[in-house]
């Protein structure tokens, strides 16, 4: 069981979640500065030997930024068109806070269809070995230009989980803007309980993740219950942690 920061040396091989509302805001796009923050911590225990992959949405968000839709209802392919923009923007954050520790990232785009079509499921899983092999890290989203149903639903905690199970990973750490877990809505019930730790994704712990969503994140609570509950019948832990501490 992963509790604390020092039983993360038991892990060698991870993937990271980071969701959009961390990674862009509304007014100048790209958060440069909290990118680098999570490059800092990844290039930490990249150092230490862990092969880590990034899941990074924030395409749809800073394509919007970028075109002065933000606020607006768009449709499926204007959200696609969005992210087209905004892909190389993400992919461009990356680089650069990656760059500064001198370590090289690759950009893997992926839909749920290429993880089910075993030949594809191969390829992507010798790309991301030779990616480890080469030291470079990859930086995985939703190939978001060719999918109506994923981009609907912005469910890139589902591919989180997906990549964890590619990857053979011990740990699936989703970064979000929420605190943590609570039993109830701790912003309308002062009674919420904090669940730091929980055995099995039953059908009671489901109902308790609300609905909400914040400005640019689309999963919610449900979509990270669901995630973990894939992560762990496949045998990866999963942690669903404050992307802001
Ligand atoms: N793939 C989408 C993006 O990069 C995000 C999907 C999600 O929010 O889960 O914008």
């Amino acid at each position: 069981m992963i509790q604390r920061r020092r039983d993360l040396s038991r892990v060698h091989r991870m993937v990271v979640k980071i969701g959009s509302s961390l990674l862009a805001d509304a007014q100048t796009g790209v958060r440069q500065a909290r990118v680098e923050r999570f490059a800092n911590e990844i290039a930490a225990l990249h150092a230490e030997g862990m092969e880590i992959v990034v899941v990074s949405s924030g395409a749809v968000a800073l394509g919007c930024v970028h075109l002065g839709w933000v606020g607006r209802t768009l449709s499926v392919h204007e959200k696609q068109a969005a992210a087209a923009i905004g892909q190389p923007l993400l992919m461009h954050a990356w680089k650069e806070a990656f760059a500064g520790h001198g370590i090289g990232v690759a950009q893997m785009l992926l839909t749920r269809d290429d993880l089910r079509n075993r030949r594809r499921y191969l390829n992507a899983s010798n790309t991301s070995e030779t990616l480890f092999s080469a030291g470079v890290i990859p930086i995985v989203n939703e190939n978001d230009t060719v999918v109506v149903r994923e981009i609907k639903f912005g469910d890139n905690d589902n591919l989180g989980a997906l990549a964890a199970l590619l990857i053979d990973a011990d740990l699936l750490a989703i970064l979000t803007d929420v605190e943590a877990l609570f039993d109830a809505d701790p912003s309308v019930n002062t009674d919420a309980r904090r669940l730091d730790l929980v055995e099995e994704v039953t059908p009671e712990i489901m109902d308790m993740a609300g609905e909400a969503g914040s400005d640019f994140g689309t999963g919610g609570m449900v979509s990270k219950l669901r995630a973990a509950r894939i992560a762990t019948r496949g045998g990866v832990v999963a942690a669903v942690i404050s992307g802001h501490e």
